[in-house]
């Protein structure tokens, strides 16, 4: 009977802890080294769907690859590096013009964190009377942060016209964003902004570029399966072949 109640009061604790991480807006996750992974979520037609992004901590503060895709999450995010890391957000980077990655730009901004596009974000923003980044950077560009060094490299249009990747080359970590579908992804999802002809080419840019990344972060799902830029590169070329227009 003792035996059966602590299993009880096992499940109750596990499910409790299992709820607790699931419900969270904000679901902070270790990825390697100073290499943080952080989900929220977004309500899309009642359905929540949840947002891959990153963050690196150095010893010149942390810096953010792309925001939240909700808007309660943005100074959240900041107490909690706070809180976690006793440091500050510096640098922000948006992946492209989309709410799930730019929604973060005039917050931000705002807050005296540096915020980077390049110059096909921007213009999108602009058209889009949407808040723009305050530094605006070249297609292909090298940053150092402390100790760390990292490419901020758009390989062409793809997932939207503007989507860039970004490569730490020492870590061999791929920031994907919505550039690379997870591995459970049935589809390319929202192709309103894609061009999925040009994807292809872009794909195997980044491939003969980026040689043997250890992780891949996709803009949505799971990021753990290192075969997803394969498989966006294989739904790409079905759509390609369903449809050679590739619009
Ligand atoms: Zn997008």
């Amino acid at each position: 009977m003792r035996k059966l109640a602590l299993i009880a009061l096992f499940l109750v604790q596990l499910s409790h802890s299992f709820a607790q991480s699931k419900n969270s807006p904000l679901q902070i996750s270790h990825l390697t080294g100073d290499f943080y992974v952080y989900k929220t979520f977004h309500d899309y037609k009642g359905t929540l769907i949840s947002a891959n992004a990153m963050y690196l901590v150095t010893d010149k503060g942390v810096v953010l690859f792309d925001a939240p895709w909700d808007k309660t999450q943005f100074q959240p995010l900041l107490d909690s590096i706070k809180a976690r890391h006793h440091k500050e957000v510096v640098m922000h980077f948006a992946t492209h013009s989309h709410e799930d990655r730019a929604g973060g730009l005039d917050f931000y901004r705002k807050k005296g964190i540096k915020t980077y596009t390049i110059k096909a974000t921007d213009q999108i923003l602009e058209k889009n009377k949407e808040a723009r980044a305050e530094f605006v950077i070249p297609d292909d560009t090298l940053f150092t942060v402390g100790k760390y060094t990292f490419e901020v490299y758009y390989p062409g249009k793809g997932h939207a016209s503007d989507n860039i990747v970004v490569w730490f080359n020492k870590q061999k970590i791929l920031y994907g964003g919505c550039f690379v579908k997870s591995v459970e992804a049935k589809d390319l999802g929202y192709l309103g902004d894609a061009d999925v002809k040009e994807w292809q080419k872009s794909i195997l840019k980044v491939q003969s570029k980026f040689k043997n990344p250890k992780y891949i972060v996709t803009g949505h799902d799971d990021l753990k399966d290192l075969t997803s830029l394969k498989h966006t590169l294989k739904l790409v070329k079905e759509y390609n072949a369903a449809k050679p227009s590739g619009k």
